[in-house]
């Protein structure tokens, strides 16, 4: 008998070797096995004769082996293995490729399913390696795993099959009240159906069931992991100093920055922790309402820190901020990866001293050993880049400190406020004044020529461009430009006696931390580079932006990167230069001419890529999820969120026997997550 904890290998059929195949799939004990989704399925139900069946089709023909099976060596490692069977109509001659142990599992005057392609001729068809199953196993519909080389789907099926038969009844994980609530079967039950559906109902009711099971579970652990929130903290921030902040800026706010900024101070006097998501399209201007908090924190007595995704955007808020922040006093210091360990040993003493005002950096600033005096406020940037872990762990940085987390992603807001919760939200709707539209144009590759006379256009008006390629080296299978290869080409050609620049991934930080400085002080007039760019990255006085391969891009992607130009006062220009010849890549190119609103372009992004793609686990640092799709699901969402909510208000810390099994899925959930 199995057990959940069996380690896969003691499965009858499995042994040491196949488990390292399992392992390779994230299989690893009976437990992940059963949780081990077929893809998809097969029907077998279906069956037809040939004659009902167009030629090419694919199809399920019920029919008995009338000869004998023949061996064929083609050549060395080919070996055809022939036989004909009927459906009562029509013959079908069957080929074999290599599979001597099918082959030779055949009997005449049997009964099989055939599964194919069917290739019709005038008076018998043929069917070439098609799949082939025993009539009298009646196995209806079959399950179609994520296989791989060395393990194929019929395997993992085998396997699935031998570890249930053997496993005693799966533990019950939500209570019986709550299963009649929301109609919901048992989970045994529905962990056998999903693997071996006898009906397409059957189907359906267990695949809600574990949907409905796995956002409960999802939504659970991010309420006990935001449950800090009601808790007083000291940190009372009691007067606001902004306008001295905004006194140093070179222009004036735009009333939503003014709007957000107060609606953070006000929260940051009531004797609570805030907690709160900062939502503005690129070139909002968050930086600064960023800034005016971190000042007005600071006054009141508290340490800060601003935390960004990378290397190059927090050196680039260090630059920018501290520039400002140093005339008034305040003492900021940055702290990456690839500050020197010396230095960073000074920087965290000074820190623990209360000598540092603000500290700004990647993630290297939750590593734990690094403390602050009294830390006050907290903001990250590009929230959308972090794990929950990490949000969780920076708040426990000060006793209960306030938290500001800055995203352009433009999330729908239903399913932001389910992700972030209980977060409040500030929204900038309106750009700074006197920026002009982006001109976007959407040409093919023969328009080089041109694109590059503009941009010595631009570059002797003092302006600077940007040029982006999908990848960093020469690929081999693709024929797309490398930032690498351009860069070179395009100094020794076209722009010969001209700076370019090479930005990329795969650089040393120091080494991207130069070439960036470089463009933002003018000194490079072209930069060269990947999506490296795509976040933040802040230089007004670049006005051009092309992007080689564009339909490489997702259009949120393609958005961010826009957003790149046009932060100064000067006529900007995007070109997206494609020679896709799919139509639809074409129009999804030009809804960016269309649109310049990242909500809008977000909702056209959805519509043609599908929620899978657009919410990539590591877009929003939740936990990978095996049914569940969050925005397929999105009224599931709601409901076990209101039930996540009614559980927790009886039994918060899931003590009762009834949400004994709860507490342990929540736990396996969220083991992972902390990237
Ligand atoms: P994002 O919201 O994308 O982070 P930034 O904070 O980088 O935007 O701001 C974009 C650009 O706009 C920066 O160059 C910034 O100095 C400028 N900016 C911000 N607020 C204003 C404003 N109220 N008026 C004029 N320019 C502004
Ligand atoms: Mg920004």
């Amino acid at each position: 008998m199995l057990n959940l904890e069996s380690n896969i290998k003691f499965i009858k059929g499995v042994g040491e070797k196949r488990a390292e195949l399992f392992y390779k799939l994230g299989v690893f004990d009976v437990d992940t096995l059963i949780h081990f989704y077929p893809r998809k399925y097969e029907d077998w139900t279906n069956t037809k004769t040939v004659n009902e069946i167009e030629n090419g089709e694919n199809a399920v023909i019920k029919a008995t082996m009338i000869t004998p099976v023949t061996e064929h060596m083609v050549r060395r490692g080919l070996t055809l293995f022939k036989c004909k069977f009927t459906d009562g109509e029509t013959v079908i001659n069957v080929t074999i490729f290599n599979n001597k142990y099918l082959a030779k599992s055949l009997r005449t005057y049997e009964d099989y399913i055939l599964f194919g392609k069917i290739e019709k001729n005038l008076t018998s068809a043929s069917m070439s390696s098609p799949k082939i199953e025993k009539a009298a196993d009646g196995i209806k519909i079959h399950p179609i795993y994520p296989a791989t080389d060395r393990l194929n789907s019929k395997a993992i099926a085998k396997v699935v099959k031998t570890a249930l038969d053997n496993l005693g009844e799966i533990p019950e994980t939500i209570s019986t009240e709550i299963r009649e609530k929301y109609a919901l079967i048992p989970l045994d039950r529905a962990i056998r159906t999903i693997h071996f559906p006898n009906s397409q109902q059957e189907y359906m009711k267990a695949r809600e069931r574990l949907i409905f099971e796995e956002l409960l579970i999802l939504q659970l652990g991010l309420l006990k992991l935001k449950s800090s929130k009601k808790e007083k903290t000291d940190v009372v921030i009691n007067d606001d100093y902004s306008q001295e902040f905004i006194s140093l800026l070179p222009f004036s706010l735009t009333n939503a920055q003014k709007r957000a900024i107060k609606e953070c101070i006000d929260d940051m006097a009531k004797g609570f922790p805030m907690r709160r998501l900062l939502q503005g399209d690129v070139g909002s201007g968050k930086t600064a309402v960023a800034g005016a908090l971190i000042y007005t924190v600071i006054k009141n007595g508290y340490q800060t820190a601003l935390m960004a995704p990378t290397e190059i955007l927090a050196t680039q808020h260090f630059e920018s901020l501290s520039k400002l922040l140093e005339k008034a006093g305040v003492k900021a210091e940055l702290l990456t990866g690839s500050v020197k360990a010396t230095e960073k040993k000074e920087i965290k003493k000074r820190l623990i001293n209360g000598e540092i005002d603000l500290l700004i950096g990647t993630h290297a600033i939750i590593q734990n050993d690094v403390e602050f005096k009294n830390l006050g406020l907290v903001i990250t940037d590009e929230q959308h880049r972090f794990g929950v872990k990490q949000r969780a762990s920076l708040a426990g940085k000060g006793e209960e400190v306030h938290t500001l987390v800055m995203s352009a992603t433009p999330i729908p807001r239903t399913l932001g406020l389910i992700i972030y919760g209980d977060l409040e939200i500030s929204v900038l709707d309106e750009l700074p004044p006197g920026r002009q539209e982006i001109r976007t144009d959407v040409v093919n590759s023969s328009y080089h020529g041109r694109i590059y006379k503009f941009i010595k256009d631009a570059i002797n008006r003092a302006e600077q461009a940007y040029i982006v390629c999908p990848l960093v080296e020469e690929s081999e299978n693709l024929d797309l430009k490398s930032a690498e290869e351009y860069a070179t080409e395009l100094s020794e050609n076209e722009f010969a006696g001209y700076n370019l620049g090479l930005l990329h991934g795969k650089m040393k930080p120091k080494e991207k931390d130069m070439v960036m400085k470089a463009f933002a002080q003018g000194d490079v007039q072209i930069l060269v580079a990947t999506t490296v760019i795509e976040v933040g990255i802040d230089v007004p006085n670049a006005t051009i932006m092309v992007i080689e391969n564009a339909q490489q891009f997702g259009l949120s992607q393609l958005h961010q990167l826009r957003g790149r130009i046009g932060r100064g006062n000067k006529k900007s220009y995007c070109i997206l230069v494609s020679d896709t010849k799919s139509q639809t890549a074409q129009n999804r190119l030009l809804t960016m001419k269309k649109y310049s609103d990242g909500f809008k372009i977000a909702d056209e992004d959805l519509k043609a890529r599908g929620p899978g793609d657009f919410f990539g686990e590591r877009q929003h640092g939740l936990p990978k999820l095996k049914i569940a799709d969050m925005l397929e699901d999105m009224e599931v969402l709601r409901k076990t969120q209101e039930c996540a909510k009614e559980i927790l208000s009886e039994d918060y810390n899931l003590d009762l026997p009834k949400n004994k099994q709860l507490c342990v899925e929540i736990t396996k959930m969220f083991k992972d997550i902390d990237y």
